[in-house]
């Protein structure tokens, strides 16, 4: 039995943790992120698990012997100044799952991994999938080195938590895991609007994260005539509506500029460099909408005499999930009284590096009500609980 009052009662204090009013703050790699790891693992610790953080600082907590074992969770961190339940109702989902697992004292069949892992959202680093990526020994070569605004690199990040500073050595084997499990909010408006409390995904979106520099030439706003300017700033603009025309002509792609930085930065001088975001998604023909993106970047920067570069900070493809795991979510959400549509997802999810690598992996959606990344973002805890208790009977399904 999935208990409410507990749940409830999980949700309040982990969103204590770098919480203001109903915004939470809680980074990737930051002390409340490791307190909220804390308090989590104390609870399943307290359950019985033997509980570990790795060298990336994911959390698992094993129930069970030997074997590949059935994963279930999601994430701790959220962006700055997010919400309650993106990430942490999929961990907060697992640990009630698991626990009305342990009340029937069934036999374990496969041992259970819950996992937090870390740093999902990338918002700190701008490496997003961060611990997933790590686990399954998906990061890009080079990212423990990648810096935060302060010039904190991920490997300095890690140390200050105690780990080594090498989030490579945190990789385990894919047939380590029979499956896994994420339960997360959804992220757009697709159940609220049908009026549905829970859905099933089908298949994730392919992401591209990026960093573009451009550089030009500093010059005196007023003595620089215009045709002898090399100005970052308006090349810039200029990229930032073609990433948007593209995207709009694109069957079902987004594209989004989401960060700018403009040096020297001053009213009086003409901007000598400029470095923004991309990001790009698709769930269909993702890799043509990268690729006239950066061929039109590479196109406006050569026509304005600017000098680019770009940085990829993240690639991850389309990622079909399991239609065996799908299956059996769509019954066990069936059998908590929801006709479950399968969604695509918009959003990327640690999900994604478990199915890309070989792991057989499913995820329910819960009504949120409030979009995600937000202090908006709301699921009630009918729809909560009901979405633990469809997880506990997909969980039940393969390791009892
Ligand atoms: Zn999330």
């Amino acid at each position: 039995m999935i208990d409410r009052g507990r749940l409830e009662r999980h949700i309040a204090e982990l969103s204590a943790i770098g919480g203001k009013g109903a915004a939470v703050t809680r980074l990737g790699l930051s002390r409340e992120e490791q307190r909220a790891r804390t308090l989590v693992g104390g609870w399943l610790a307290a359950r019985g698990a033997r509980v570990r953080r790795d060298p990336a600082a994911n959390l698992f907590a094993r129930f069970g012997s030997e074997g590949p074992a059935v994963l279930l969770g999601s994430h701790l961190d959220s962006v700055p100044e997010g919400g309650r339940f993106d990430g942490a109702l999929g961990v907060l989902s697992a640990i009630e799952a698991v626990e009305s697992l342990l009340d029937l004292q069934a036999p374990l069949r496969r041992p259970i991994e819950v996992v937090a892992w870390a740093d999902e959202e990338g918002a700190r680093f701008g490496v997003g999938l961060f611990g997933s990526a790590a686990a399954f020994g998906r990061l890009a070569p080079g990212v423990a080195e990648r810096t935060d605004r302060d010039g904190v690199s991920i490997a300095d990040a890690l140390r200050s938590l105690g780990e080594v500073g090498d989030p490579a050595l945190a990789r385990r084997e894919p047939k380590e895991f029979a499956a896994y499990l994420e339960l997360h909010i959804e992220q757009g408006p697709r159940l609220a609007d049908a009026g549905r409390a829970l859905g099933v995904v089908s298949d994730i979106v392919g992401i591209y994260h990026a960093r573009v520099t451009l550089r030009g030439r500093a010059d005196h706003a007023g003595a620089t005539i215009m045709s002898a300017r090399a100005d970052t700033l308006a090349g810039a603009a200029e990229m930032v509506l073609a990433v948007e025309r593209i995207a709009r002509a694109h069957p079902d792609g987004v594209g989004t500029v989401g960060e700018i930085a403009v040096r020297p930065g001053a009213k009086n001088v003409v901007p000598g460099e400029c470095v923004f975001s991309i990001d790009l998604r698709a769930a269909r023909a993702h890799e043509d909408l990268v690729r006239w993106v950066l061929a039109e970047v590479e196109r406006i920067a050569h026509t304005r005499g600017l000098q680019s570069s770009v940085d990829e900070l993240a690639r991850v493809e389309v990622t079909p999930l399991d239609r065996g795991i799908a299956l059996l979510l769509r019954r066990a959400v069936k059998d908590v009284g929801v006709d479950a549509e399968l969604l695509v997802s918009g959003a990327g999810h640690d999900a994604q590096n478990a199915q890309l690598s070989g792991v057989p992996t499913g995820m329910i959606f819960v009504r949120s009500s409030g979009g995600s990344h937000t202090p908006r973002e709301f699921a009630s805890l009918d729809d909560a609980a009901l979405g633990a208790r469809a997880l506990a009977i997909a969980l039940r399904e393969l390791a009892a």
